[in-house]
């Protein structure tokens, strides 16, 4: 006998939305997700009317969910695609970043293509065979330099551009880790930077939003997969080659939400909700970034040279791997 959709009644039943309980046809999924990332959008004000906005797009699932639903919600001549290659050998992804150009096209979203190679003069492979080449004794992970790298791009495109915001497609479980990663480090100022209503402290910064960012992991890959995205499964080999508190993190979360369905996202608007008072108090508005003496980049006050230009100094200063 078939199963129908708990909340619909007439189609089929095919995904089992394990924090809610409920079995769910795919186009009640995706109304659910949708109305999620509405509510976030509205109750952080994150796109106004008007705004213009840069989407990161990795050609992972989460890309195709944020921006399915964002070319759905806004005129696709408000959003701009950006695509990061990594430079990450045996993380080939030419094909999946041509077939995400295809899939903007059909939406009617301008798409651009970079690599961080091309941009910033170093692939994270680069980055990282020099730091394995150098003996300096301190490596740091590849992960490191990817995010910093990716993040520094997508703020001089949309800077560049002229755009208003910066969409990621970070879903419910990055959020959550990331919270509880930085809850770990006892880093109380990262951590209110990354409640939803926190400010930008230099003009040169594009404030990002993250939309899907309740919407949990599994929920954009069932999605993507029941649209029929073809999208890029293979896993990044440096997250085994040297896990990092991310991985140990991701791993008890995991099995904590197998043990109890939905523990993420009360998490998640537990400390969203404790934040908030705490953000609205303006604890950190006076803040004035300084900026890089070698880049000219926005970079903590206490800070002379930015995180970016310390990761690759030795290479910088040696001149290595740039082509
Ligand atoms: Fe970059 Fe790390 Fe993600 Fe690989 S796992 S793509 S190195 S951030
Ligand atoms: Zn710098």
């Amino acid at each position: 006998m078939e199963l129908r959709c708990s909340i619909c009644g007439v189609k089929r039943a095919v995904a089992y939305q394990r924090h809610s309980g409920l079995k769910l046809c795919r186009d009640c999924l995706y109304e659910d997700v949708k109305k999620r990332v509405i509510d976030q959008i509205n109750r952080y004000s994150m796109i106004l009317p008007g705004d213009r906005v840069l989407i990161g797009l990795s050609g992972g699932k989460d890309s195709f969910v944020l921006l399915n639903i964002l070319a759905e919600l806004y005129s696709p001549s408000k959003l701009i695609g950006l695509m990061i290659e990594e430079g990450i050998y045996g993380y080939n992804r030419g094909e999946v970043l041509e077939y995400m150009e295809n899939i903007c096209r059909e939406l009617g979203v301008e798409c651009i293509r970079t690599s961080l190679k091309k941009d910033l003069g170093y692939s994270v492979d680069d980055y990282m065979k020099y730091q394995l080449a150098s003996n300096s004794g301190y490596i740091a992970s590849a992960c490191t330099y990817c995010g910093i790298a990716r993040r520094r791009i997508l703020n001089s495109y949309a800077r560049m551009l002229g755009l208003d915001k910066v969409a990621t497609g970070h879903n419910l479980d990055d959020e959550v880790q990331t919270y509880v990663i930085n809850i770990l480090r006892g880093d109380f100022m990262r951590l209110l930077q990354l409640h939803p209503l926190s400010s930008v402290h230099s003009t040169k910064l594009i404030k990002r939003v993250k939309p899907i960012r309740m919407v949990y992991e599994y929920e954009t890959a069932l999605l993507a997969y029941m649209m029929g995205y073809r999208f890029q499964e293979v896993e990044c080999p440096y997250i085994s080659i040297r896990p990092t508190l991310r991985v140990k993190v991701r791993e008890m979360l995991v099995s904590l939400e197998m043990w109890s369905p939905g523990v993420q996202l009360r998490f998640l608007e537990f400390i969203d909700t404790t934040l908030e008072s705490v953000v609205k108090m303006g604890v950190f508005k006076s803040i004035e970034l300084s900026h890089c003496r070698l880049c000219g980049e926005p970079t903590s006050p206490n800070r002379v040279i930015c995180k970016f230009c310390e990761l690759i100094d030795g290479m910088r200063t040696s001149g290595s791997y740039r082509q």
